[in-house]
């Protein structure tokens, strides 16, 4: 370890790694330091969006395909055309694809964060102090016309005590961040829901070289392949579904009605050698990124709900972001209104997606119908779920159409649409959807003070007072 770095970055997860590279990249010393250097999140983050594929391929991460004899890198699966939807009402699935050339890519999380704290650790420009943890920070005086520097105390693997110069701090230390802490930011985070993840082998999916997106269970389920050989599925669940959680055997009878037959096989299979590994799902608003000499980027700075798949995405921009940024005020402005439009995205579908109301299931419908009927909106939705359009008119106008399908969306399963009292309640019901557009049409200075109060459920609500999310099965039901 040296005394003087241009930044330290507490945290050697993906994020912070990839911020060492574009940092070395651009000729800065720098420190990673990493608390767990040997423990990786289960499953957390396998899927990484187009933008996000752009950062590490410009880093020059090794990326080989999984199917390739000799791997040197991360193995990826690189066919990640896009999504494909499943309807709950068991219609066609629509396919949503990436636009044009565009590509994302899934591997094991463990492997992309393994081989780049390799690389940092091999580049010389970067110190890696594995095992290491941070004690405090402290600024120094300076004076005009001398770059601002601090201290950082630092103990090592082996119980060492240093302390290191640095112009810069970056928080890269995930959803528990001792940066902010010591920034004094709100900790606090809402449970949205749980997500159980399990590995399936020997199994062809429906569409190969799209993520699944099934609906209809007791909350959407996701099955995207990571190798030749292994599929993920992932299956969310309300918090107060602890049944689920605790019996594999209830778990797969309630979502079996909604997978395919091969699936289902597959995972009965898997079920007898393995449990599903449950990770809580949290929202705290990207609404703070930092200040003077101390950025947080990634987790550190705030998370969403997983379905949308963006937080790797948005970390990695981060980092592009902070180190193209002239200072962490800069680089706050520019990161808090690029993450909105994606922060609403994944709160507002996840809404539509697992709602039960009569409301909500009209608005799915609408969906339905915008995304089979038009190109322009699939590839709009795709744009803006790839990080590539974070414009708010877009999602604005997104949504906005979206209410009027749905207004225009009868129940099919009524044989007079518009005279039936089940048709009035749920456009009533759809009625709180208009809260999506609006919040997207908010002039910057009001966002930026209710951003940091939004929920999961509402981007007007207190987020320190949100309920938990409506539980889409009562257990009794499941048990009927
Ligand atoms: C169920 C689930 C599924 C997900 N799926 C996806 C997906 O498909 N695609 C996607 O893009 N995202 C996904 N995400 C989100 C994704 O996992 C995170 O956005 C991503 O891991 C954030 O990376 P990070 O480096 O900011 O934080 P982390 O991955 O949490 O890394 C933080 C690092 O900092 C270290 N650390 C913490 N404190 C200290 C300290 N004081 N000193 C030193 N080191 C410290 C930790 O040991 C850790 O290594 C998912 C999340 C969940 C919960």
């Amino acid at each position: 370890m040296n005394v003087a770095y241009d930044v330290a970055i507490v945290g050697g997860g993906p994020v912070g790694s990839v911020a060492a590279l574009s940092f070395a990249r651009s000729g800065a010393r720098c420190l990673l330091i990493e608390a767990n250097p040997h423990v990786v999140r289960p499953f957390a983050g396998e899927w990484l969006h187009p933008a996000g594929v752009r950062v590490l391929r410009d880093l020059q991460v090794p990326l080989c395909a999984a199917n390739a004899t000799v791997s040197s890198g991360v193995s990826v699966n690189p066919a990640g055309r896009g999504f494909v939807v499943f309807p709950e009402d068991r219609s066609a699935p629509i396919s949503l694809d990436y636009p044009g050339e565009l590509r994302g890519l899934a591997f094991e999380h463990h492997e992309l964060v393994n081989v780049l704290r390799g690389m940092a650790a091999d580049h010389p420009l970067i110190d890696y102090a594995a095992g290491a943890r941070v004690n405090a920070w402290k600024p120094s005086r300076t004076t005009d016309g001398e770059a601002p520097t601090g201290t950082l105390t630092i103990t090592d693997a082996e119980g060492a005590v240093h302390e290191v110069q640095t112009a810069r701090v970056v928080g890269a230390d995930g959803r528990s961040s001792w940066t902010r802490r010591l920034l004094g930011l709100p900790e606090q985070s809402t449970l949205i829901s749980y997500n159980g993840g399990i590995r399936l082998t020997g199994v062809e999916l429906p569409k190969e070289g799209y993520g699944h997106v099934i609906l209809g269970g007791p909350g959407p389920v996701l099955l995207y392949r990571l190798s030749p050989e292994v599929v993920r599925l992932s299956i969310d669940v309300a918090p107060d579904q602890i049944e689920l959680r605790r019996d594999p055997q209830l778990l797969l009878e309630c979502v079996s009605p909604w997978l395919p037959d091969n699936i289902v096989e597959a995972l009965k299979r898997a079920l007898q050698t393995d449990r599903p590994v449950w990770m809580p799902n949290r929202f705290r608003p990207r609404s703070d990124y930092g200040s003077g000499p101390v950025a947080l980027i990634g987790d550190a700075a705030g998370y969403f709900h997983p379905l949308t798949a963006s937080g790797m995405t948005m970390g990695f921009l981060d980092a592009k972001c902070l180190v193209q940024s002239d200072s962490v005020s800069d680089y706050a402005r520019r990161r808090e209104a690029a993450s909105y439009v994606p922060e609403l995205l994944s709160n507002a579908l996840y809404q539509a997606f697992t709602g039960q109301d009569a409301g909500t299931a009209r608005l799915r419908r609408g969906v339905y119908r915008l995304w089979r009927g038009c190109a322009a909106e699939r590839e709009r939705l795709m744009r803006i779920l790839g990080g590539e359009d974070t414009g708010c008119g877009s999602f604005a106008s997104a949504t906005v159409r979206i209410g009027w399908e749905a207004a225009c969306a009868t129940d099919p399963a009524c044989p007079r649409p518009w005279q039936s009292l089940r048709d009035w309640q749920g456009l009533g019901l759809m009625s709180r959807w208009a809260l999506w557009p609006l919040a997207g049409m908010l002039p910057g200075s009001v966002r930026r003070w209710m951003r940091p109060r939004s929920s999961p459920q509402s981007p007007f609500m207190s987020h320190r007072g949100a309920k938990a999310i409506e539980p889409q099965i009562r257990m009794a039901e499941i048990r009927d």
